[in-house]
């Protein structure tokens, strides 16, 4: 006789949530995937393998987590909702190379939590976030010193279409400029609301961006560059000159220099101007700020 020991983590999730009574909470953005058949599909999209260390954030009922530690190295999942231990002790039982840390991802200091799970090595993320902290995690993980090697992660679709656009199109803006700055982002999957539970109101894409073997920008001072591209989009009626007027306290013959040497016209948008010209922008003002003697005192 044959004993059935290892029911699959959809059947372990499912009778978990019931035996523990879980109830979804909708602020936290809890539209779970359960379905293993789909999830296994977007685990091979994403391309994660035996050599990974992976970071999920936000495990749910924790079907992906156990999906992941059969494939991967380790894995390390950040969920905030303690309701949900009961549910992720059941489902990962016995999976040795899976953790859950209970923290809210937005405030947990990240290179330490990897640091202390991975140690030295590379790390991926691989997620189906809340889509209420899409935008802020990515800036987060791409902008990292130590930053993951790619992400992947369902959003909405009009978020990725913000994440894939280019200079020219109305959705460029400071967070595609930042993440294509890391990574190649593409899209690996539609998603349709049916496949969560419960269904969202929006559609949904699997993404991922992987880190750009070589940089395509190399700013002098990486943090100039960000605050050049945050200060492009900040208000977009504006010139690019006087956005950097107000952000970086320049007068006008500097802003002037400064757009001048980085071969840019001066009464550019922000927003018209490619990843190479942002990060020219970026050297030039650094240059300018240091021959200034102001490079130390921020104007912020
Ligand atoms: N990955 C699971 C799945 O596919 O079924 C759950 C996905 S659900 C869209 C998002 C998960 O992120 C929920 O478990 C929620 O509790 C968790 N979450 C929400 N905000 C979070 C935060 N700030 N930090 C960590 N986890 C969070």
């Amino acid at each position: 006789m044959t004993e059935y020991r290892n029911p699959s983590p959809e059947l372990r999730a499912r009778v978990a949530l019931e035996k523990h009574g879980f109830r979804n909470t909708h602020s936290l953005g809890q539209n779970f995937l359960l379905d293993a058949g789909l999830l296994d599909h977007l685990l091979d999209l994403a391309g994660v393998g035996p050599e990974d260390n992976v970071l999920e954030i936000g495990p749910g009922a924790g079907v992906m987590t156990a999906l992941l530690s059969e494939r991967c190295r380790r894995v390390l999942a950040v969920e905030v909702d303690r309701g949900l231990e009961p549910v992720l002790n059941d489902v990962l039982a016995g999976l040795e190379n899976a953790r859950v840390a209970y923290r809210d991802v937005m405030k947990a200091d990240v290179a330490a939590l990897t640091a202390e799970a991975f140690g030295n090595e590379p790390w991926r993320v691989v997620a189906n976030l809340p889509y209420y902290i899409t935008a802020d995690i990515l800036l987060r993980l791409v902008t990292a010193a130590r930053a993951p090697e790619s992400i992947a992660i369902m959003v909405q679709r009009e978020a990725a279409e913000r994440v894939m656009s280019h200079p020219g199109q109305k959705q460029w803006c400071a967070l595609a400029a930042t993440a294509q700055s890391y990574g190649r982002a593409r899209v690996l999957a539609d998603v349709p609301p049916e496949a969560f539970d419960p269904p969202p109101h929006v559609q949904s894409q699997f993404i991922i961006i992987e880190k750009h073997p070589e940089p395509v920008v190399t700013p002098r001072d990486p943090q100039v560059y960000l605050r050049v591209i945050n200060t492009a989009f900040a208000m977009r009626r504006k010139t690019l000159a006087n956005n950097l007027k107000a952000a970086f306290g320049l007068d006008n013959d500097a802003a002037r220099a400064v757009l001048g040497a980085a071969g840019v016209d001066e009464r550019v948008r922000g927003e018209a101007l490619t990843l190479q010209e942002l990060c020219r922008v970026a050297d030039g003002l650094e240059a300018y700020r240091r021959e200034q003697g102001t490079g130390n005192r921020e104007q912020e």
